[in-house]
């Protein structure tokens, strides 16, 4: 599809101070987002945190208690969803079975006002965009689940919303199709490069499509930032255990440093040192299984194996530090050489580098 006649494709959205309360319930509580122009952004957290509250006020289907939200520089809080001029696919926007593909698609023109020969031209356009080509006159009930799901998202886009909106598009669809429609919806994107906000409950999946993440919790935005940086740089406990697996080690700010039990642990990371308490990140892939003399330019651990599962790709052992937690450990098995991963019973020293200890806050 060729938009670049368009004099914008794309505008960023500013949100500001967004509240919004159910009864005494506050569902967003003093969200501001900034969302450039072209950008990928995934609104993730646990189910109730608010994604699709927020989502429906870029909407304009649920109008919040206060805040404002705009795009490019014009206010839109007052404004209604159709002339909102936005892209939307939601879980339960559902196609209308009866009728074919192409008076699916053409929908969102039909009611804007256009002419059946535009009509045509736009449908057959995205069709090809969407890569179902040819499929005009089928009816939706003769289509299988992706093709619906792209068919919903060439509705979405059919009209060059500069803002397309996306609420759990992928997650009726089993895993094969459902990565393969990631790949897709970021492909495309790229393409057309309208500004995008997609919901997810799915950490992966936001971790695949997104320029950056704005992890929700309660109501606020615990985090936002682009994949690598929530990974590997988390700023809280919720985020780190949200984001990937780990486990944490409890440990204490003392002068300038943190200290798990006596160790003071090497790390360039920085957390308020007023928190309540202070938390050891432990990601399973980061932690080695050290060897003697390797030993200084780590933090170590020692413990003693107490599982080893193969994986396939990668092998999941179980250490049990001295001071009592069961760490998981994950090595690639091609990287690491087979005969250096340890058997259970085994006493080993596990190295966590430097460059990787973060240190989080937690509540
Ligand atoms: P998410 O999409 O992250 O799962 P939602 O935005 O749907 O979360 O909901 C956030 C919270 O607001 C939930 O606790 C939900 O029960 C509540 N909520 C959503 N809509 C309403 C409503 N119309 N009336 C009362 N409570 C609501
Ligand atoms: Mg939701």
């Amino acid at each position: 599809m060729n938009s670049t006649n368009d004099q914008t494709t794309s505008l960023p959205i500013t949100i500001d101070s967004i509240t919004k309360t159910y009864g005494i319930m506050k569902v967003l509580s003093d969200v501001g987002l900034s969302i450039k122009s072209g950008e990928f952004m995934t609104l993730l957290g646990p189910s109730g945190s608010g994604k699709t509250t927020l989502l429906m006020v870029l909407a304009g289907f649920i109008r919040p208690d206060q805040g404002s939200v705009k795009f490019g520089d014009e206010e839109v809080i007052l404004k209604a969803p159709h002339r909102r001029g936005v892209g939307m696919m939601f879980q339960n926007y559902a196609l209308f079975p009866h009728m074919s593909v192409e008076a699916n698609i053409g929908y969102p023109l039909k009611i804007r006002g256009e002419d059946k020969a535009t009509i045509k031209s736009k449908v057959n356009e995205v069709l090809e965009t969407v890569q179902l080509g040819g499929y005009g006159g089928r009816r939706i009930s003769e289509l299988s689940g992706g093709q619906r799901q792209r068919i919903a998202l060439a509705r979405a886009i059919v009209f060059k919303p500069r803002i397309l909106l996306m609420d759990e598009p992928l997650s009726a669809l089993d895993k094969n199709l459902r990565e393969l429609m990631q790949l897709e919806l970021r492909t495309m994107h790229e393409q057309l490069g309208m500004t995008t906000v997609l919901v997810t409950h799915d950490q992966r999946e936001a971790l695949t499509m997104s320029d950056r993440i704005a992890v929700l919790r309660n109501g606020q935005i615990a985090q936002v930032d682009t994949s690598e940086a929530l990974y590997n740089a988390p700023n809280s406990e919720f985020v780190a255990a949200f984001m990937g697996e780990s486990s944490f080690l409890e440990v204490e700010h003392k002068g300038d440093f943190f200290f798990f039990g006596n160790q003071k642990l090497m790390t360039e990371s920085i957390a308020d040192p007023q928190a309540a308490r202070h938390l050891l990140v432990l990601r399973p892939e980061k932690l080695e299984y050290l060897q003697r003399g390797e030993q200084d330019r780590y933090n170590c651990f020692e413990g003693t194996v107490e599982k080893i599962l193969f994986q396939g790709e990668s092998c999941l052992g179980y250490v049990r530090l001295l001071s009592g937690e069961l760490i998981p450990v994950r090595r690639n098995i091609r990287e690491s050489n087979r005969t250096t991963l340890p058997k259970v019973g085994d006493n080993v020293v596990l190295g966590l580098h430097p460059n990787e200890t973060r240190i989080v806050t937690s509540e």
